[in-house]
Order: structure tokens, then C-alpha cells, then sequence
């Protein structure tokens, strides 16, 4: 675990973000922290890939997300940087998948979220970009954008206990017993 990540209980994590001015010198230092505590994180993770970061998760309360530009391949350690996201608009249909976060160690959950999302964003050249995400992407950016206003996934699904998992060791996604939702509950609040 890298030392950098900060992991709920942390009240960094329900903080809101400040937007970035202009992409100087800090922030392209705060994005190379980012990707090398995604990185070490993934490395000390056998069954998880660290799809995306937020900046609030290494306690700098800026607006900066990194996103992986291949879900599929850890071979692939390359991100995209995403500074001042919003969404703009929210599309499609409400589904419930599976979300984990770096910051929420093993504990998974069952979230609805927005189908498609359009994201208003800039890049690393301070241009205006405009991204349509559709599906596990759009998943990603409602995740992200959540913590740069200090929410977790875990604030999104606290009302329905029985949305919450546990990764086991051997890498399942697996149902809780009263006595670890207790437990983790306790943790999380
Ligand atoms: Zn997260």
C-alpha cells in the first residue's frame, strides 16, 4: 500500500476540492504522485486494477482525476488527466454494478449510477475537453467526480445495507454476515 493513499476512516476523503487555476509545476507534480500511488496501490493488489484516482485520495484537495486508458491491460500504466471535471449531463438509464475504490479497502458495493454522462473537463494544455462516457466509463467518471466533492461511494449506497460486499482473499466478490456489516459499518462512519 502506498504510503501516499489515504483509506476511510480519513476525513480527507469527505472534503471538497478546489479547482485548479492553471496547470503549473505543483500539479504536475500532484499528477505524477497520483499515478505512482495508483500504481504501487495495483502492485499490492493481487486481484484489483487501479482504474482512477482522485487527488483527495493522496489528501491534496484540488480538482484533478487520472483515469487509466486501458481497463483491460495492466500492462498499460498509462492515464488520462482530467483537471476541473463536472458533469454536465446525465443520460440513459440508472444501473446498479459493482464499485471498489482505493480508498475503501475490500469493501465493494452495489451503486446505481448513470448509464451515460457527458464530463466538461481540462486537459493538461488548459484546453477545454468534452467527453460523452457511456457505461464502466461513465461509472468511473460519477465515482470520481463524487470524491472531488468529498463523497464516497459508500455515502451513495449508506440507506441499503444489503448493496454491500466484501472482497474475499482469493479474489470473490462475496456477500456479508450482519456481524461484518457491523464491523464495517463502524469504519466507514
Ligand atoms: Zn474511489
Amino acid at each position: 500500500m502506498s504510503k501516499d493513499l489515504i483509506t476511510l476512516p480519513h476525513d480527507g476523503l469527505r472534503e471538497r476540492s478546489k479547482r485548479v487555476g492553471y496547470v503549473d509545476e505543483t500539479v504536475k507534480k500532484l499528477i505524477a504522485d497520483m499515478e505512482k500511488a495508483t500504481l504501487e496501490w495495483e502492485a499490492s493488489r493481487e486481484h484489483e486494477v487501479g482504474v482512477a484516482l482522485a487527488a483527495v485520495q493522496i489528501n491534496v484537495h484540488k480538482r484533478v482525476v487520472i483515469i487509466r486508458n486501458n481497463f483491460d491491460n495492466k500492462a498499460d500504466k498509462t492515464f488520462q488527466v482530467f483537471i476541473n471535471p463536472e458533469i454536465v449531463k446525465y443520460d440513459g438509464e440508472i444501473k446498479e454494478e459493482f464499485e471498489g475504490c482505493l480508498s475503501v479497502k475490500d469493501v465493494y458495493g452495489k451503486v446505481p449510477r448513470y448509464n451515460r454522462v457527458k464530463v466538461k473537463a481540462k486537459d493538461l494544455q488548459g484546453k477545454d475537453v468534452r467527453i460523452t462516457a457511456e457505461g464502466f466509463l461513465a461509472r468511473v467518471f460519477q465515482h470520481e467526480i463524487d470524491h472531488t466533492n468529498g463523497i464516497v461511494f459508500v455515502d451513495r449506497i449508506k440507506d441499503n445495507p444489503e448493496s454491500f460486499y466484501r472482497l474475499s482473499k482469493s479474489g470473490k466478490i462475496e456477500e456479508l454476515a450482519d456481524e461484518q456489516r457491523e464491523e464495517i459499518f463502524s469504519i466507514l462512519w
